[in-house]
């Protein structure tokens, strides 16, 4: 990062002339990175780390990247990006977060990986994280992590409003999918809560846009998988931090208690409507390896109710349900703590969980939203955070979610031992944005995600997950549930079109791709589009 980013610009431009026909691409790459003093490597530690991800089960080698680009600014990414638009054969490049991508959609096969982190660590990135008090916004680079922003807002007694349940995810790469958690259901998912980008696109232009200048690349951007352009920054809309919360967690011994329940937590109306700041939920399909597993878990159930807890599993067959709520307090904000207490006195009145099983914590903020981040900790002491995970996660709505339910936490899963929550939780759909890339279910007014979050640990665990995935599509297939797949994952454009998109949504997705990305440059790992178009 020694040269500035004028000079090393310009080399790139360059550089990115066109090319005779026969220098093949990888030379083209070569050739940058001989000549940019080591911010484009092509070494093979470099290139085979940037070529996995979270899911671990890529195959390394078909995936692997020709180079890995190190970024110190903005501008160097459109110079890339133009190198590759110029050439006679346009090469594939993707932003990489941290790759926690589970099917490879991070690499960028042959191509050019761009290491967004390196924004992030030029001498002076201070302004990468830049809090506007006064405007309550936060401007955040694309390579931040949302627990560093997190950071940044909490010292002016600010925070933004809608979360991911890990917070050590990129602000560029949550914003490529949508960025969902327990506060979703009240404030809607990151994307909607983005006042306006700079994005880099295909064609290495870089634009600030919004819902008011270039609306459609916002649009585009937001939920777009990262076919449309690099996101390097996002403003992002913040309100009062509280220093509290009051951590619920309910057990119920059947699916319809459940989400009856978490229904009227969401629900604008009635005698439960916002007294919950968060509402999630999971199912314990096997509670006892569950516990076994994952000690912060059973931390929340202390160890003296394992017993109990035990007979409730059995008494309700075997598969358990868990509410999860959280109320804030305390802080910048102005709920107190006896405001809080009388919520929750009503809610553990009026709900309709297995008496004798409600649990209350009382933690941080700050402990509670990077809650996620004790559990990687425990689990990377176990040697298991490193393993294939093959995570399937889908919208569900809201008429259909028991008949998945029954089929596939009663059938497909029931005796399935695996490690890893499987999550329940509503969404209001008022609060997505169908101008944007994101596809979720159109109909109901209320959808349920449904996130089957498994670790492969022993031999022979993610060939049998893998297969159980598939016997999930399958059985909803068959029963005529519309199943929308978050974080989705399909190996053909016919599939992605049909399946995923469907007709009105895939046309609008192509056209777009033709104004930002003509080459199908961006983002191939996702295995969308191909050159040409
Ligand atoms: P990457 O995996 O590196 O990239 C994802 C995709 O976005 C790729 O196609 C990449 O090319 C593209 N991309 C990356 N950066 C940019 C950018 N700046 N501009 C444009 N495109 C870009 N998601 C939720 O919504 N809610 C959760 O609660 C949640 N919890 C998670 C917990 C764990 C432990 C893990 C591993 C993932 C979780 N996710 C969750 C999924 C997460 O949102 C995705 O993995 C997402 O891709 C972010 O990861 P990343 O920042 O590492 O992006």
């Amino acid at each position: 990062f020694v040269l500035n980013c004028t000079i090393k610009t310009t080399l790139l431009a360059t550089l990115a002339s066109p090319t005779t026909s026969s220098t093949s691409v990888i030379d083209e790459i070569r050739v940058l990175a001989d000549t940019t003093s080591g911010r484009i490597c092509t070494d093979a530690d470099a290139t085979a780390l940037a070529s996995t991800d979270f899911g671990g089960n890529v195959s390394v080698v078909g995936a692997r990247p020709a180079a890995v680009f190190y970024p110190s600014c903005p501008a160097d990414i459109a110079a890339l990006l133009r190198a590759s638009s110029a050439s006679a054969s346009p090469f594939p490049v993707s932003a990489r977060g941290c790759g926690h991508s589970t099917r490879g959609q991070a690499t960028a096969p042959g191509g050019v990986v761009v290491d967004m982190a390196s924004l992030g660590r030029v001498a002076d990135s201070s302004g990468r994280l830049a809090v506007s008090v006064d405007g309550r916004y936060i401007d955040a680079g694309g390579e931040q992590l949302w627990v560093d922003v997190l950071h940044a807002t909490l010292v002016h007694g600010l925070t933004p409003r809608s979360w991911t349940d890990y917070l050590h995810l990129t602000v560029g790469g949550t914003l490529s999918n949508a960025g969902i958690s327990g506060q979703a259901f009240r404030h809607g998912p990151q994307i909607s809560n983005v006042h306006e980008l700079d994005v880099v696109t295909g064609t290495g232009e870089m634009v600030t846009c919004s819902k008011e200048k270039h609306a459609d690349l916002f649009d585009a951007a937001l939920g777009g998988l990262g076919q449309f352009g690099i996101i390097t920054r996002a403003r992002i809309p913040l309100t009062l931090a509280p220093a509290r919360v009051r951590w619920v967690r309910l057990l119920y011994a059947n699916a319809a208690a459940l989400t009856g329940d978490q229904e009227r937590l969401i629900s604008e109306h009635g005698a439960l409507a916002g007294l919950m700041d968060y509402v999630e939920g999971s199912v314990l399909t096997d509670y006892q390896s569950l516990i076994a597993s994952r000690p912060s878990l059973s931390s929340f159930f202390p160890d003296a109710n394992d017993a109990r807890v035990a007979a409730l599993a059995n008494e309700a067959g075997g598969v358990l349900y868990c509410l999860e709520g959280a109320a804030y307090y305390g802080g910048a904000g102005d709920t107190s703590a006896a405001h809080v207490d009388k919520a929750l006195e009503v809610m553990l009145r009026e709900l309709r969980y297995a008496r004798g099983f409600a649990f209350v914590q009382d933690v941080s903020y700050v402990k509670f939203l990077d809650r996620v981040r004790g559990g990687e900790l425990e689990l990377r002491a176990a040697g298991v955070w490193d393993v294939p995970h093959p995570w399937l996660t889908h919208f569900i709505p809201r008429s259909r979610i028991l008949d998945f339910a029954a089929g596939v936490f009663h059938g497909v899963l029931r005796h399935d031992r695996a490690m890893g929550p499987v999550l329940i939780y509503p969404m209001n759909r008022g609060k997505w944005d169908g101008g944007m890339s994101a596809v979720f279910p159109g109909e109901e007014e209320v959808f349920y995600t449904v996130g089957i979050l498994r670790s492969a640990v022993a031999d022979g665990d993610l060939h049998r997950m893998e297969a159980r995935n598939a016997e999930v599509v399958r059985f909803c297939e068959n029963a005529g549930i519309p199943c929308t797949q978050y974080l989705p994952h399909y190996e053909t454009q016919e599939e992605w079109a049909a399946r995923h998109f469907g007709p009105g949504r895939w046309d609008r997705f192509v056209q777009r791709k033709r104004k930002y990305d003509p080459k199908a440059i961006l983002s191939r790992g996702q295995r969308i589009f191909s050159y040409p178009l």
